[in-house]
């Protein structure tokens, strides 16, 4: 990267889906460029459980970029795929980098349930099983018949899962592992293992699993062209599937293609851990870094600004560090939103 590249994360969560995000990309490519925005950080683009009203990260197909009548809408929250690509060009023609966002931990909004044996885990301590094995009805069929095979046949059912946190025989919400398999073991280990985070948890172990998700790989990026990754909920997916998956596809397209995981953790130790274990694959946001700046703000003056790098990524590792303020995750909520509700 050259010294001064600027990414800009150019949506945030409360954007409507009438304003149409990949049509503001096209009106406003040329200005962010004017500005100097180098790369512009774009939500996942592909359906996901909420139709039109969703963020993005409840992801549900990932070969429907707002082109498949499913979850109630052929468009996604922003816009359908022919103004995706077009925004991507338009933001590329301007000489501003695209950065996708990627979502491999789980999946939501399934179209149907299986029946599958499983064991109940203690939410704080993922590693206690707290039930006998059990059968529970759990939302794991994926079929996608809105999209008809076209670009994939493959269809996910419980295997290609670790478990849910949902039980429809019940209605009892708790953290399922089916029975037979395991929570990775390289993910960050709070609450004992936190290799489940919500939905449908993906079993990257699974090989048909593996191989779909580099078809896709391959696939996205032809159709989308674009320059690199946001790499979502990093943490809790094994460090091995992506050093594998990005090597592969940088290797298919002899493009540099850089990635940056967001590692939700204060400790930087675990960061330049998983640094470590991704071959150096990865940048990382800096999130200790983003801590320090929110207790600055919040000491009502009385913050020590040299101790402002104290723990941080940019300090300990800057080539490998993505600097930031603030994100979707982080923003507060607009005031004038909350008068209105
Ligand atoms: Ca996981």
């Amino acid at each position: 990267m050259n010294t001064n590249e600027t990414m800009m994360q150019y949506f945030e969560w409360y954007i409507k889906p009438e304003s149409n995000l990949w049509n503001s990309c096209i009106r406003d490519a040329q200005y962010l460029s004017s500005i100097g925005i180098t790369s512009i950080w774009l939500p996942p683009a592909y359906k996901g459980t909420g139709g039109i009203n969703e963020v993005g990260y409840g992801v549900y197909d990932m070969y429907d970029l707002g082109e498949f009548d499913q979850k109630g809408s052929i468009r996604t929250k922003y816009g359908s795929k022919d103004e995706y690509l077009k925004a991507i060009k338009t933001l590329q023609g301007n000489n501003i980098n695209v950065i996708a966002d990627i979502v491999f931990n789980h999946r939501l909004g399934a179209d149907g349930t299986e029946e599958v044996i499983a064991i109940e885990n203690d939410p704080s301590n993922r590693t206690r099983f707290i039930s006998k094995p059990q059968k529970i009805l759990a939302w794991t069929k994926y079929n996608f018949d809105g999209r008809n095979n076209k670009y994939s046949d493959f269809k996910w059912n419980w295997t290609h899962f670790h478990g849910v946190d949902w039980d429809e025989y019940k209605k009892k919400k708790s953290i399922y592992i089916f029975y037979g398999k395991h929570w990775d073991k390289e993910v960050d280990l709070e609450n004992g293992n936190f290799d489940y985070l919500m939905g449908a948890d993906v079993d990257l172990n699974n090989v048909d699993v593996v191989n779909e998700l580099n078809n896709w790989g391959k696939w996205y990026l032809s159709i989308t062209n674009i320059n690199g990754f946001r790499i979502d909920a990093v943490k809790h997916i094994r460090a091995d599937f992506f050093t594998n998956w990005l090597s592969d596809l940088r290797s298919w397209t002899e493009k540099k293609l850089f990635t940056v995981g967001e590692y939700w953790s204060t400790n930087v130790n675990l960061l330049n851990s998983y640094i470590e274990e991704t071959n150096n694959l990865m940048s990382l946001f800096d999130v200790p870094l983003h801590y320090n700046f929110f207790n600055a703000c919040n000491s009502s003056g009385t913050y020590d600004m040299r101790k402002i790098f104290d723990g941080t990524l940019v300090k300990s590792n800057p080539d490998k560090a993505v600097t930031f303020v603030d994100n979707h995750d982080t923003e507060i909520r607009p005031i004038i939103t909350i008068l209105d509700s």
